[in-house]
């Protein structure tokens, strides 16, 4: 495997992220077809939920191989990768560090050999106990040092030690004792597994081959490999997936809390959640938005490509007329280019560009999804400017992101939020528009038609749902974050 020194990857936009996924996990059940090129490509489709390191797990039914590296899915496997990556059953995982340094040794899947076999996994999410599991893995391997730097390899660790007859019946045994966001596949060397936390918060769909079963952190992972949609994996289900086909346990009683995000940012469009199509969802965020936040002017655009499908919504329900302004490098991602000073004092040009024609001497309302730090925003405020906007009208298809994430998505710390410490207005002074609105809080949640006490909404409310530890609010979790991308 290459590049085991830990070289980290390069944000080509310098430090100013939106918020950041924490993962995309695939598993496949499929004896006779190529396991780990499906998986490939499932990792493809779920390529936007991380992209910081990508691995596969495969099994003959024999032994359990894994690739893993830094780097984009496309850059990680070759061809000649994949075809030594031969079984019937394959899990996958693409990764963005929110706990644990961004190093080739935190990406996953993760292995552990057990007493009846070899145990992989891929983790979404984030656990919020890590410190009392890491006592019981101690008390359970004398050797264990808490080196190892991740909530997932702490998790596998605890399965694999398990004093069970096999990896169903220790996977049942930890499950519950685990707290905080997970949704789980992994696999011995003939079963595939998932699982999901009790309340749900990350995605996680069942569906089904020709041949075999699938599972994702999306729907939009199904479709790629052509696998129907069968159904969600429920909160609290645990399934197994074998020759017997798919059997299903529940390990505790379902609290819906699903993700919010999910539905504003970082679902891929084409995903469907809880019955609701991602970008029919964002257009009526966007109507919904119009109605909320009105203003006077020519042209409504998206900063693209996430803020697109609630521009459209507030373009149809503003009677506006809708253009692309700003126009998208689709190609800049992950790069392992440091970029030289002088191309990263170009900031967001290297990734979104301005059409003089389009937007010169017009009054624009700018329809983005979120605000984090507000850099992004200033930039594009000036970058609209510059270009010879009359009047700029900044419209955000989120309330204000006032509280970090503890359940995987890497937003920021509560300081670095801008809207911990400002109002609206200073916010608008602050990233330099002629006016600014955000929609409210009801508005979203009606507009993803997911009744509120099956949300979480955390990062807007701060009321957190999945208890919050003492030592991960702020202090100890931020640290290591913030230790992870070396801020
Ligand atoms: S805090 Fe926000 S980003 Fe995190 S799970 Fe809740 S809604 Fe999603």
């Amino acid at each position: 495997m290459r590049r085991p020194d830990g070289l980290l990857n390069h944000n080509v936009l310098g430090e100013d992220k939106g918020p950041q996924d924490a993962c995309g996990v695939f598993g496949v059940w499929a004896p006779g077809e190529e396991v780990a090129k499906l998986t490939f490509y499932g990792l493809y489709a779920l390529q936007h939920r991380g992209t910081e390191s990508a691995g596969i797990a495969t099994s003959d039914g024999e032994r359990i191989l894994v690739y893993k590296d830094m780097g984009l899915v496309s850059q990680v496997f070759t061809e000649g990768d994949l075809a030594t990556l031969k079984g019937n059953l394959a899990i996958g995982h693409c990764r963005y560090s929110t706990t644990g340094s961004s190093t080739w040794v935190n990406a996953q899947p993760t292995l552990r050999p057990t007493k009846y076999g070899t145990l992989a996994l891929a983790h979404n999410g984030n656990l919020t106990n890590t410190g009392d599991l890491a006592e019981l893995v101690q008390k359970l391997e004398a050797s264990y040092t808490r080196g190892a730097t991740t909530d997932t390899e702490i998790m596998t660790a605890l399965i694999a030690l398990q004093d069970s007859k096999n990896v169903e019946a220790s996977a049942l045994t930890v499950l519950p004792q685990l707290e905080g966001a997970f949704s789980l596949v992994f696999m011995d060397e003939h079963t595939l597994y998932a699982a999901r936390d009790r309340h749900g918060v990350r995605p996680l769909v069942l569906g089904k081959l020709e041949t075999g079963w699938v599972v994702a952190s999306e729907s939009a992972g199904l479709d790629i490999v052509g696998a129907a949609f069968v159904r969600e994996i429920e909160p609290g289900e645990f399934i197994s997936i074998d020759a017997n086909g798919v059997r299903s346990q529940r390990w505790a009683e379902a609290q819906p809390k699903g993700c919010l995000f999910e539905y504003v940012y970082l679902a891929r469009p084409d995903t469907t959640i809880a019955g609701s199509g991602i970008h029919r969802t964002r257009v009526a965020i966007g109507a919904q938005l119009a109605k909320e936040q009105p203003a006077e002017a020519d042209l409504v655009i998206p900063v693209p490509e996430s803020g697109t499908p609630a521009a459209i919504g507030y373009a149809k329900e503003s009677g506006i007329p809708f253009g692309m302004g700003l126009v998208k490098n689709s190609y800049v991602g992950r790069t392992f280019i440091q970029p030289s000073q002088t191309i990263r004092q170009l900031g967001i040009r290297l990734k979104l560009n301005p059409l003089r024609e389009i937007i010169e001497g017009k009054r624009i309302v700018v329809v983005d999804d979120s605000i984090v730090r507000g850099n992004t925003q200033r930039a594009i405020v000036r970058m609209l400017r510059e270009a010879g906007a009359r009047e700029i009208h900044v419209r955000i298809s989120s309330p204000p992101v006032k509280w970090p994430c503890y359940y995987g998505i890497d937003f920021a710390s509560r300081a670095e939020l801008i809207a911990n410490g400002l109002d609206v207005e200073e916010i608008r002074r602050s990233i330099g528009a002629d006016s600014l609105g955000y929609v409210s809080l009801e508005g979203l949640i009606s507009s993803t038609k997911v009744p509120s006490e099956r949300l979480c909404s955390a990062c807007f409310t701060g009321e957190y749902p999945i208890r919050i530890p003492e030592d991960l609010s702020e202090g100890k979790m931020r640290l290591e974050i913030t230790e992870a991308h070396g801020h």
